[in-house]
């Protein structure tokens, strides 16, 4: 059940339809948005590609459909790839032969490109230059190449794991936040109104509050209590429906997932609600402190559920009680 509001990609969310298509239409992030318009005005005004852009975040939060919106506002093409399907360099090379002028190249997941593709993109996103080797052993050649002035678009859940020499080379960086329930609110009644059906705005925040301030997990959330509205012969979803809903879907009212819960679990029952080092955390739960600290941590902070404190972590609840 925890699949429902894990904000990972799953393949029932492939739904592009409903991404806005437009700066104007996006909802939230609103530093990203105002900064992306002067530089998009600026960068077309000169009748030059953007400068590439770097963007970081959880899961979910709009970083995909931020690039495709970009390629929109450019009128340009979006080429869409991923760090691990990267796997050799003739993968790359084959895209920036084939890649239009001011065209943007998304790489979703930058951080899992291997190193002879990262080592390949460098010269791609500095002098749009690549080095192709022909031939084999002693007879092989290296062959430059130019390509055109593109945008690349790195997309990235895990900043500290991009090499510094990667990271330094996108001259614009963006980190997303979690959307207010509010923005989420906005989002899911639009949502609601492009599937063609209608929500109470109270209905609209019951959903959002469950939604660990992630889009992806607010449509996802919002297809099942539609189906629950079906079942009720109900064409508007009221708030009473999607509290039901919620709740025999079995999810927990802050929107928690079972990493999460286990991570509170252990600094409240094997620390006393700590303070904890975040290496001890990671060792209880076999799990990276990197991935802790950019996956996990994230949201329970934005919740006020755990605090940082100099000593380590703590549960906030906890606090006034030690
Ligand atoms: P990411 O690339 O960060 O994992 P996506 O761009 O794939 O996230 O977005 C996940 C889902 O949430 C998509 O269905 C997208 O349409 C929706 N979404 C994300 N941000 C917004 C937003 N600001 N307004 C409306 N829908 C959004």
């Amino acid at each position: 059940m925890h699949n429902l509001i894990t904000p990972d990609r799953l393949t029932e969310d492939q739904d592009n339809t409903i991404r806005p298509k437009l700066l104007k239409y996006f909802t939230g992030q609103k530093d990203i948005c105002r900064n992306l318009e002067i530089f998009i005005s600026a960068a077309k005004s000169r009748g030059e590609a953007l400068d590439h852009i770097l963007l970081a975040g959880p899961p979910g939060l709009g970083k995909t459909t931020m690039a495709q919106l970009i390629a929109q506002e450019m009128g340009s093409q979006a080429k869409i790839t991923s760090g691990p399907i990267l796997t050799k360099t003739g993968d790359i090379a084959a895209i920036l032969t084939n890649i239009g002028k001011h065209d943007i190249l998304f790489i979703d997941e930058i951080h899992r490109m291997n190193r002879a593709v990262e080592e390949m993109i460098y010269p791609a996103m500095e002098d749009f230059k690549i080095d192709i080797l022909i031939g084999e052993g002693q007879a092989a050649k290296s062959l430059r190449l130019d390509i055109p002035h593109i945008t690349v678009i790195g997309a990235t859940t895990r900043l500290g794991l991009m090499s510094q020499p990667l990271r330094e080379r996108f001259g614009i960086q963006f980190r997303f936040n979690f959307y207010t329930i509010e923005e989420l609110a906005i989002i899911i009644s639009r949502n609601a109104k492009m599937l063609g059906f209608g929500i109470e705005y109270d209905a609209s925040i019951a959903i959002s509050k469950r939604s660990r301030g992630t889009p992806r997990v607010a449509y996802r959330l919002l297809r099942r209590v539609r189906d629950f509205a079906y079942m009720h012969e109900a064409n508007t979803i009221s708030k009473e429906i999607a509290d039901e809903a919620l709740d025999n879907l079995g999810i927990n009212s802050l929107g928690l997932d079972s990493e999460d819960k286990k991570y509170i679990e252990i600094i409240r029952d094997l620390f006393n609600g700590g303070p904890v080092g975040i290496e001890t955390i990671a060792a209880a739960m076999c799990e990276s402190s990197n991935t802790i600290e950019e996956i996990i941590e994230p949201y329970l902070i934005q919740m006020g559920i755990i605090q940082k404190t100099p000593r380590g972590r703590v549960l906030a609840n906890m606090m006034h009680e030690t």
